[in-house]
């Protein structure tokens, strides 16, 4: 990649480490921030790192998180009693004390800390105040909540996800309090920067290594698109070192991700475009919206009155029942298709 990036006249260059939870094979994270550098030191193609991570570290990973680390995603899910209920390291073993003391760490370290905090039925009632919580302990330059995506471990764990509307309404007052604090909220299906036809690496040509050495452009186990009768490789590393990247396979990610019957109709198609390819708007998805895409539908919808200053009409929308309820049930919204007017 460095090479690549000094024939093409590029001085930098990002590598991203994610998983599950890279740290748990610490010494692939050894050998890639080490090797890049020196690569660097050689030809003079600068590399910067980031990471996702569940900061389970002790105080000498934590310094080289600190020292080599330019952005850290750390997951911590607010309070004590909620983060612990959902990460607990085993049954008698909560996490909440250590990934604290990492944030900690890490608030004073020049890597921009983002915090990832995921949000399930309870903790969503809380979101505001954790939102403040997190931002005056802290100072992460981003926090970005994600409503919890349900699994058979979650509902064995007696955990559910918020009700689309709950979350809705908190996440839009916990952005308020974030930018009251100069951080930044972050949500790939609603916030972004401009159109997009996708909000993930699915579609963007983006090439992800596997441990096997598999190419592809989602990071989730090739079981879990599989499940889905979906392929979302794109080549391999063989065993020579070659990259084998398969061009057809770029072209049909590029056309899947243009092809959502449940999105052509609604209005966040160009922004949500598609939420997760996955485990939202695969193929053969029902056509009815799921409980993301109404969470999605109402906070973009409060987002562009907020754009246009109506911050008021855009709390009003969140906190009216029937005016959720007619959002959630509009099946298109292209104008030529409503009935009673926009
Ligand atoms: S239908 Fe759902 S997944 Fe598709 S764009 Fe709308 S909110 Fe996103
Ligand atoms: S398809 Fe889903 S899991 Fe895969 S990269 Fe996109 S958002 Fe992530």
């Amino acid at each position: 990649m460095a090479e690549y990036c000094e024939k093409r006249g590029q001085k930098a260059y990002q590598i991203q480490l994610f998983g599950g939870e890279p740290f748990v094979e610490d010494r692939v994270v050894d050998v890639v921030v080490h090797h890049a550098r020196f690569v660097a030191s050689r030809i003079g193609v600068f590399p910067s790192f980031a990471v996702s991570t569940n900061g389970l570290f002790g105080p000498a990973r934590r310094r080289f998180v600190g020292d080599f680390f330019s952005r850290v995603v750390l997951s911590l899910d607010g309070f004590r009693e909620f983060h612990d209920r959902n990460r607990p390291i085993s049954p008698d073993r909560p996490s909440f004390d250590e990934v604290v003391e990492t944030a900690r760490y890490l608030s004073t370290a020049r890597a921009q800390l983002c915090i990832r905090c995921c949000v399930t039925s309870e903790s969503v009632l809380h979101l505001e105040s954790i939102a403040r919580w997190l931002c005056e302990e802290f100072h992460p330059a981003v926090v970005n909540f994600e409503p919890m995506t349900e699994s058979p471990e979650s509902r064995e764990a007696g955990l559910a996800p918020p009700s689309p509307h709950d979350f809705a309404r908190h996440a839009l007052r916990s952005w308020q309090v974030l930018g009251s604090h100069n951080c930044e909220p972050a949500s790939a299906p609603i916030l972004t920067d401009g159109l997009q036809n996708t909000s993930c690496p699915v579609g963007k040509d983006a090439v992800i290594v596997h441990p096997d050495g598999l190419l592809a452009s989602c990071y989730l186990l090739p079981s879990d698109w599989e499940a889905r009768g979906m392929d979302l490789t794109v080549g391999r590393i063989l065993a020579d070192g070659t990259v084998d990247i398969r061009m057809p396979d770029v072209l049909e990610l590029r056309r899947l991700i243009r092809s959502k019957p449940r999105c052509a109709r609604c209005f966040c198609r160009l922004t949500c475009a598609g939420g997760c390819h996955v485990n939202n708007s695969y193929p053969g998805c029902p056509e009815r919206y799921s409980d993301s895409c109404l969470a999605t539908r109402a906070l973009t919808a409060a987002t562009l009155l907020e754009d246009l200053g109506q911050a008021e009409v855009a709390e009003d929308l969140v906190t009216d029942p029937e005016g959720l309820d007619k959002l959630s049930a509009r099946s298109s919204d292209r104008v030529v298709d409503m009935e009673e007017g926009p």
